[in-house]
């Protein structure tokens, strides 16, 4: 017998809004799709949180027996500035700026992404299939929604007609929107696009003159919509309905909801069975992004090389501290929080390597099996991994009051405190001892000059300029000059 089938698994569905018993498609296997990360820039610590979700997620599921095909996309084109069908695609624009193909680009941060996950010790997805190489499915899609009629094709760019689909089906249910709110929140752009209403969104842009990431279709060289990647990626791989979507909880609207409307179009089928979000991770209470430079990256967090660190901490805390939160909840970031995550972190830790030092006694005043049920009860319940770690912790104050001889512990409640400890922490968890990565000496030295010069910024604002130059002269005379430009202050070395 399986464990799923011992174990009674339910989901969060944002669709319904309620907690829902998990039953699969198919008997034992999972579909899973988790929109991936856009590969313009690092990922920062807020990207990590949702990725580092579902690979809890996925890790559970896993454990728990079921056999799970999880595919995780790398959004490498279509993806513009605003999120909308306006602006510069973003890798585009990186490339243009630092005068590079734009795949070099998508190379780097795709690199940045793996070794990123691979350091806080997510699992690989089962796949990882990229938006330019599935144009072809792209471009089939988008043909047999024109064929349902419910796109249109203005001057080689393709759109989506919201009202005529809404018309039948009802597009806004999963964020909870109508169509006549959202016509009467819209300003008339009417006379700057070929919309013929705001609310339709693109399925093929037509590529401008100097648009550099184009490809040939039926309508233009061109470029999709950053919707319909998903869509063509999620139905090739994971069939046209499947089990879990995920992603986090910015991408419900208008991401999700397009995905939606887009697999109802043109496949009839409501491709999703569990919607998943996870919340935001936020900086000084406002949500960490790319764009605002509100964040932090997990580097920076693994040398302790940022202002708002007194130290550095490990991958393993700081997905500590992230569990400590349910995925579901909105998750401030400070050293305050990392500093207590490592503590307890550190207790728990030890607590489970004590566990072999305790005399082992005839008598038993715990019940083991009952505490690791309610382990698996924390985490049949949505994943609810802070209710998980609080019973690791009713472990580690029963280890820690056998070790004082306050109470006994039989072999049989030793194993199973031993077994399912190294389970839940370390296979489902997926935490690792407490390692401090080794930072190349070129991030160190990175770090530290990028305080000094946060530091002479201050003496500059504060027109000390005794002290900025001090600090401006110090540095040639170690060898480092500093430079200053429009995009602020860089250095280069003797
Ligand atoms: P992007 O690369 O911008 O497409 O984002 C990749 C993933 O990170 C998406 O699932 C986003 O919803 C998620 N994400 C972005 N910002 C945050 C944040 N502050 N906290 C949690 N997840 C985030
Ligand atoms: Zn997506």
């Amino acid at each position: 017998m399986k464990l799923f089938e011992q174990q009674e698994l339910v989901i969060y569905n944002s669709i319904s809004k309620t907690k829902e018993k998990f039953k699969p498609i198919n008997d034992g296997s999972i579909g899973m799709y988790v929109c991936g990360p856009t590969v313009y820039s690092n990922v920062h610590l807020g990207n990590c949180r949702t990725f580092l979700s579902f690979d809890l997620i996925f890790r559970y599921l896993k454990h728990l027996g079921f056999k799970v095909r999880y595919v995780r996309n790398i959004t490498d084109a279509g993806h513009l500035e605003n999120d909308a069908d306006s602006g510069e695609d973003r890798i585009a624009k990186k490339a243009r700026i630092e005068m590079v193909e734009p795949m070099e680009i998508v190379q780097r941060y795709t690199v940045d992404f793996h070794q990123t996950m691979s350091l806080f010790n997510a699992l690989p997805p089962s796949i990882e299939p990229t938006a330019t190489g599935h144009i072809i499915e792209q471009i089939e899609i988008i043909e047999k929604i024109i064929l349902e009629g419910f796109a249109y094709i203005v001057n080689g760019s393709v759109y989506f007609d919201v009202h005529k689909f809404n018309e039948t089906n009802s597009y806004g249910k999963l964020s909870g929107r109508n169509l006549e709110d959202m016509v009467a929140n819209t300003r008339d752009l009417a006379a700057q696009s070929d919309k013929k209403n705001p609310q339709d969104f693109a399925l093929w842009k037509k590529a401008e003159p100097e648009h550099i990431m184009r490809w040939p279709s039926p309508w233009s060289q061109g470029f999709p919509g950053w919707h319909l990647e998903c869509t063509a990626m999620s139905t090739k791989y994971l069939g046209k309905q499947f089990d879990i979507h995920g992603g986090g909880m910015d991408l419900k609207f208008p991401h999700h909801e397009c995905e939606i409307a887009q697999s109802e179009a043109a496949l009839k089928t409501n491709p999703v069975n569990y919607w998943m979000h996870a919340n935001m991770l936020t900086l000084n209470g406002k949500k960490m992004a790319k764009s605002t430079g509100n964040n932090i990256l997990p580097h920076e967090i693994f040398s302790g090389i940022n202002s708002i660190l007194s130290k550095a901490f490990s991958p393993s805390v700081t997905k500590f501290f992230m569990y400590q939160a349910n995925y579901r909840s909105i998750l401030d970031f400070s050293n305050n929080a990392l500093i207590a995550s490592e503590k307890g972190f550190n207790k728990m830790m030890e607590a489970f390597k004590m566990l072999s030092e305790i005399s082992i006694s005839d008598e038993c005043d715990f019940d083991p099996s009952a505490w690791k049920q309610s382990c698996y009860d924390a985490m049949n319940d949505d994943f609810n991994s802070p209710i998980l770690i609080a019973q690791l912790f009713e472990a580690v104050k029963i280890i820690n009051s056998a070790k004082e001889g306050n109470i006994k512990l039989d072999q049989n409640a030793i194993t199973i405190l031993q077994d399912t400890m190294q389970l839940f922490i370390f296979e489902v968890l997926g935490l690792q001892e407490n390692l401090i990565i080794n930072t190349t000496d070129d991030t160190k030295l990175e770090g530290a000059v990028a305080i000094l010069i946060e530091l002479r910024n201050q003496a500059r604002i504060n027109k000390d300029f005794a002290t900025s130059d001090l600090i401006r002269d110090q540095l040639k005379v170690a060898g480092i000059n500093l430079k200053d430009g429009k995009d602020g202050t860089s250095f280069s070395l003797n």
